[in-house]
Formats: structure tokens, C-alpha cells, sequence
């Protein structure tokens, strides 16, 4: 769930390039007994599971030995993920990631050994697997070297401002009679450049006011 889906696209030349590494561990491998236990019942009743401290504690400490990175566990609760957090996950060494299943984590985990919890979003997943690919491809793309073109980094939504990426064309400019913005076509850089600002405003106001101060 973690390796296959960073396999593709800048992301994946960026781990075949060796410019960053990814290495998935199997919570599994650190279950008690026989048959690996890594959940139980949780203290107080209610449904579900929870992951239980031991393997969560083996796993870290196993995986601390090469990664002194900081402890980032994916979590509903947790601070949501920024282009701002994403930048300054981006400039750490290494990081150890944590997901969770079923109805989470021990708490004593989380006082123990994360130095911080991060969302993708006011949502529920099944597990944190998806939210981490998330996280580590959004982290991946921004590292020296990855995205082909740098200037493109600059220009995405939420780059240097709180604003939505500009509406972007291609080829050709006429498709069943939708015409592509003249502006677009007249090689004024300075004019497409304020449309695109325009076009760029107009959208964060209408979509995501909350982000237009
Ligand atoms: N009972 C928990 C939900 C557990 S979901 C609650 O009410 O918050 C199982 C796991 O999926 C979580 O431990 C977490 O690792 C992951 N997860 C679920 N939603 C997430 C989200 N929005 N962001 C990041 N991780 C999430």
C-alpha cells in the first residue's frame, strides 16, 4: 500500500534516482506470539480494535536505529497537512512514518514516541497507508531536482500565496468550437501573466473564500 502507488510518474523516478528513499515495515514482524498479534480490545468498551503499545514501541525503536527522523503518526486528530508543513517536512533528513488501523492507536504510543500527528483531511480512512502516500508523494515532488521544471513548483496552487492554481490550456485552440482565452495566445507575457493572477483570485474568492483575507 505504501511502495506500490509512489512507483509512478516524478515520484517514482525520484525514489529510482535515489533522491529520496522509502523503506515500509510490516507491523507485523514486531506482533507478539504466534500469531503476531499487534491488536486488542480497547480498555472502557466500545467497538473496534486498537494497536497495542508493545509492537508499536519494537517497530520505532527497530526503526530508529537508522532513522533518527522525527516521529510523524497519520491520525484524524491530527494538525491538518499544509503546502506550509509539507515544505518544512521537506527539509528534514529522514522521517519515520506511523499508521494506524482499525480504531487507532494506544494512546501511550502517541505520549511516548510521536513528536507529531498529521491529517489529510476531516475525514476517515481504514488506515493511515493512504494518508501517508499522500504526505510522502506531496513531499517527494518539492525536493531539489524532482519536478523537472522548478518554476512549475512556484506556480501550483498555495506555492507563495494562498491562492488556487490558474485554469490551464493545451493543444488546440479551438476544440468543437471551445476557444482557448485569446490572451493566452498573444505571446504578451506581461498581459498573461496579469490574467492568470486575475484568473487566480477570481477562483480562491469564489471557491475557498476562507484562504482571501
Ligand atoms: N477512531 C479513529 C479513526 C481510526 S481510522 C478516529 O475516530 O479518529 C484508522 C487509522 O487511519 C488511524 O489510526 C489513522 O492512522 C488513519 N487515518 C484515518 N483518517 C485519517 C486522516 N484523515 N488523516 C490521516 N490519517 C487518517
Amino acid at each position: 500500500m505504501i511502495l506500490r502507488p509512489l512507483l509512478y510518474g516524478i515520484v517514482g523516478r525520484a525514489l529510482t534516482e535515489g533522491v529520496a528513499e522509502v523503506h515500509a515495515y510490516d507491523l507485523k514482524n514486531y506482533g507478539i506470539g504466534k500469531k503476531r498479534q499487534v491488536d486488542d480490545r480497547p480498555y472502557g468498551g466500545g467497538p473496534g480494535m486498537v494497536l497495542m503499545c508493545a509492537p508499536l514501541f519494537a517497530a520505532v525503536e527497530d526503526v530508529r536505529r537508522y532513522n533518527s527522523g522525527p516521529v510523524v503518526l497519520m491520525s484524524a486528530q491530527g494538525v491538518k497537512l499544509t503546502q506550509n508543513l509539507v515544505k518544512e517536512l521537506a527539509g528534514r533528513q529522514a522521517l519515520v512514518i506511523v499508521c494506524g488501523r482499525y480504531e487507532g492507536v494506544d494512546q501511550r504510543f502517541i505520549e511516548k514516541m510521536v513528536d507529531m500527528e498529521i491529517s489529510i483531511g476531516d475525514y476517515i480512512l481504514s488506515g493511515g497507508e493512504p494518508a501517508a502516500v499522500v504526505l510522502l508523494d506531496s513531499i517527494i515532488r518539492t525536493l531539489p531536482g524532482v519536478v523537472g521544471n522548478a518554476q512549475s513548483l512556484e506556480y501550483d496552487s498555495f506555492a507563495n500565496q494562498p491562492l488556487l492554481g490558474y485554469p490551464q490550456y493545451t493543444r488546440p485552440a479551438n476544440f468543437r468550437g471551445m476557444r482557448v482565452p485569446d490572451v493566452l495566445l498573444s505571446g504578451d507575457h506581461k498581459a498573461i501573466k496579469k490574467w492568470r493572477e486575475l484568473k487566480a483570485i477570481e477562483l480562491t474568492r469564489k471557491r475557498r473564500p476562507d484562504l482571501v483575507k
